[in-house]
């Protein structure tokens, strides 16, 4: 991602915190018997797209000379900040929700970061790291900017890919929206510099069982009703109030895109399909999967299409076997 320096605001090379992030590969699978280019985007050093957030995002905490920082995650961005504070010396908290993975806690604990279980919702996770940023710089992956900073090269990279063309679409798992954004960001710059001619249609999908953003789309106006009533395989998007809502619904309208959601069985589905490729995906990263099926049934227009698998299933083995387990 470094090769796009130029465009990623870290003043000086020598802060640059990197673990060797690869360029992910652009692929063509077929889905429901359509093709699509898929972006898989967990090849990273701790197996997310995350890292590109963390590796700006914590290049940025060592200018500023930060020596101790405070996350919250639902256990990826987590643990891709414990590892980018490891490599900088940093000493990072990171609170996640206790129902998080066990597997993704541990990585966290591994790299070194100081783990604080909440119980309770998401946000719950959120409030408690909030009151622990009194004390130290708050290197949130959803409200610091340059985390987002840091995701924008997913667009310059798939954009590279595709011989410097946008696609017509870009179907993505959209929790906080930090990859969404992300990509947003990046493709209205690489417009701003003439490289491509328009921005994607951007669609957002999230878990049906915790859709507060499909539900503002679609009503147009905020749901009363609490957002989780019912747990989802796809915890990395179980996010009741995504703190840039408005920001994610409005790139999503600007771009003529819309945002969808997938119910358990849909998961469970895509899931199954993606290991008929050989992709052990994480249930979160089979959101944007079944989402994409969803658009190529009832899209038969000539577009290209890019999805992405956000992260790998060696995490979230449990998880996945109770997936497909359900009936
Ligand atoms: C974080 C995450 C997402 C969603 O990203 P947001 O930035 O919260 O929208 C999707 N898939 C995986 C595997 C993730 O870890």
């Amino acid at each position: 991602m470094w090769r796009y320096r130029e465009a990623i605001p870290i003043n000086y090379d020598e802060n640059i915190v990197s673990l060797g992030e690869p360029v992910t590969p652009l692929l063509k699978l077929k889905l429901g018997g359509k093709s699509i280019w898929v972006k898989i985007d967990h090849l990273f050093p701790t197996g997310s797209f995350k890292d590109r957030g963390a590796a700006v995002l914590i290049s940025k905490m060592r200018e500023l000379g930060i020596k101790k920082a405070v996350e919250d995650s639902s256990g990826n961005a987590g643990a891709a900040i414990a590892a980018y504070c490891k490599a900088a010396g940093i000493n990072c908290d990171v609170f996640i929700p206790a129902s998080t993975s066990a597997s993704k806690a541990l990585q966290i604990e591994l790299y070194g970061a100081s783990l604080k279980k909440v119980e309770g919702s998401r946000s719950d996770t959120a409030a408690a790291a909030l009151k622990d940023a009194a004390k130290a710089y708050y290197a949130s992956h959803c409200r610091n900017p340059f985390f987002i900073q840091g995701v924008k090269t997913f667009a310059f990279e798939t954009a590279e890919q595709l011989g410097w063309n946008a696609p017509d679409t870009l179907i993505l798992p959209v929790g906080n929206g930090t990859l969404l954004l992300g990509a947003y960001i990046g493709f209205g710059e690489l417009q701003n510099a003439g490289l491509i001619k328009k921005i994607p249609k951007f669609i957002g999908v999230q878990a049906a069982n915790c859709s507060p953003l499909y539900n503002l789309f679609s009503a147009g106006t905020a749901s009363s009703r609490n957002e989780l009533l019912q747990s989802t395989a796809a915890e990395g998007i179980a996010v009741a109030e995504p703190v840039r809502g408005k920001e994610i619904l409005s790139a999503v309208r600007q771009s003529g895109g819309c945002i969808i959601a997938v119910d358990e069985e849909k998961l469970k589905t895509a899931l199954k399909d993606m290991l008929a490729e050989g992709f052990l995906i994480e249930p979160t990263a089979a959101a944007a999967i079944a989402g994409a099926k969803d658009y190529l049934s009832s899209h038969n227009r000539n577009e290209t299409i890019v999805t992405a698998v956000t992260g790998g299933g060696m995490k979230s083995l449990p998880k996945i076997v109770d997936l497909l387990n359900m009936d």
